[in-house]
């Protein structure tokens, strides 16, 4: 049996950048990865082009993570995006904050991330082995027995860092909360999150691929609004996707309504007021021409007059209180009702997943078995898009670590070498 002083599960974001940074001289680190190669999800990550992080304060990430801002908030803190940034820059890959704050490499590419972190995986002797899945882990004489489809290890201390469940061609399918409940670690119920939105009847598969920059929309429960959101929306062939609707979609259910607004910022009444006035002083135009004022893409805007059952050739002087109240309906409040949100073939992450009060947020240890960390998205842990994921993985990769070798240096070495 192999002996180690930590051995980190999973060879994402987390793990990597957890082994990297335990670095007690002489200790033995080894990263164990399902895959054939490490990294799989953070190559796919921001299309090939890696969204590492965000480029704003601080505090403002907090929000980012729905309701568990106030738990990540120390792994944050102990690794700050600035970190991030200067952590890559030191090993010569700059950083570039784009459009919306969102911060990549200036490369473009998440390749030359993921080099970065194999490079200092090596400079600091960090094994990583491939195409070993962890199968189980027991407690054994006060380490883990780490048993993988090759070899059975036994460690001092654990690291649990095996992603979430979506993508899970990533190499990312759950198995962190199995090991974890194994041991007694509780574990919340798991759902997509991130996830683009399946709507019944869809009406606009035909125009897939047209986007809106910052489109207010509602969501609508048994008659009740629930919620409230404004962001960049895209039509796909099945229903909605984009950063707006991926970062709403941890608060829509099946059956919700959506309400979208094709008029930006324009309230329902202000935009019956002023189309009112349109169609009073051009009577002899069509309601078409009239629509065609407004910023809607032009083959949406025919669309719009179809659902509405508006006649391609409607004179303003012909246009009904009926038919009026319809078109502004569909303008500013369309409604789309979720059949289902995407699974986890398509999430770009968890929610859910280890649960936080079982873990000591300022350590990343376990509150349950001693020495088991843990570290990335298989913590009950979600955020945004805009590089919300990355820097959470990051930074419990790195609070771990620190952790780690506050563990190593208060009981001396813990393997027993
Ligand atoms: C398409 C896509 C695009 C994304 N883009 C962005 C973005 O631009 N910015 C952003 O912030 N976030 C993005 N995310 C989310 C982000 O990539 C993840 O949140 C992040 O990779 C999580 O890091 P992690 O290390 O916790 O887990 P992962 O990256 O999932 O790594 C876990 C690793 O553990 C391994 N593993 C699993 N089970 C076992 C086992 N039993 N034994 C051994 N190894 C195991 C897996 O194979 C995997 O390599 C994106 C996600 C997707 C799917």
């Amino acid at each position: 049996m192999e002996q180690y002083d930590s051995i980190v599960i999973g060879a994402g974001p987390a793990g990597l950048f957890c082994a990297i940074h335990v670095g007690i001289p002489g200790s033995r680190v080894l990263v164990l990865e399902k895959k054939d190669e490490p990294g799989n999800k953070l190559l796919l990550s921001g299309t090939g082009q890696c969204n590492i992080t965000h480029a704003g304060e601080m505090r403002d990430f907090l929000p980012h993570y729905g309701d568990h801002g106030k738990w990540i908030k120390p792994a944050l803190f102990s690794f700050t995006n600035r970190a991030l940034l200067a952590f890559f820059e030191e090993r010569g890959l700059p950083m570039q904050a784009g459009e919306n704050g969102k911060v990549f490499p200036k490369t473009r590419q998440s390749s030359d991330v993921l080099a970065v972190l194999l490079a200092e995986c090596k400079k600091k002797e960090v094994e990583v082995r491939c195409s070993e899945p962890v199968t189980g882990i027991t407690r054994q004489n006060g380490g883990f027995e780490i048993v993988t489809s090759r070899a059975v290890y036994h460690s001092a201390i654990v690291v649990i860092s095996t992603g979430g469940a979506s993508y899970p061609k990533t190499g990312s399918t759950g198995d962190g909360y199995r090991l974890s409940e194994s041991l007694g670690q509780p574990v919340t119920e798991t759902a997509p999150a991130l996830t683009p939105l399946l709507i019944r009847n869809f009406p606009f598969a035909a125009l897939a691929g047209i986007s809106f920059e910052e489109m207010p929309f509602t969501v609508w429960r048994a008659g009740k609004k629930v919620g409230e959101y404004r962001g960049d929306v895209l039509f796909t062939h099945l229903g909605v996707s984009g950063p707006g609707i991926l970062n709403a979609s941890r608060y829509i259910r099946p059956d919700d309504v959506l309400r979208l607004s094709f008029v930006g910022a324009m309230k329902r009444e202000e935009f019956t007021a002023d189309l009112t006035r349109r169609v009073q002083e051009n009577r002899t135009w069509q309601v078409g021409t009239i629509l065609a004022g407004y910023p809607i893409p032009e083959r949406l805007n025919r669309k719009l007059l179809k659902i509405s059952d508006i006649p391609d050739d409607l004179k303003c002087n012909h246009f009904s209180a009926e038919q009026r109240t319809r078109l502004v309906t569909n303008c500013t409040e369309f409604p789309m009702t979720v059949t289902a949100p995407g699974g986890y073939a398509v999430a770009m992450v968890t929610q859910g997943g280890v649960a936080l009060e079982g873990v000591n947020m300022k350590s990343m240890e376990s509150k349950v078995v001693p020495s088991l960390y843990f570290a990335g998205e298989v913590l009950d842990i979600d955020g945004d898009t805009g590089g919300y994921n990355l820097q959470a993985a990051f930074s419990t990769g790195y609070l771990a670590a620190e952790g780690i070798r506050k563990r190593f240096a208060e009981r001396g070495s813990l393997s027993g070498k």
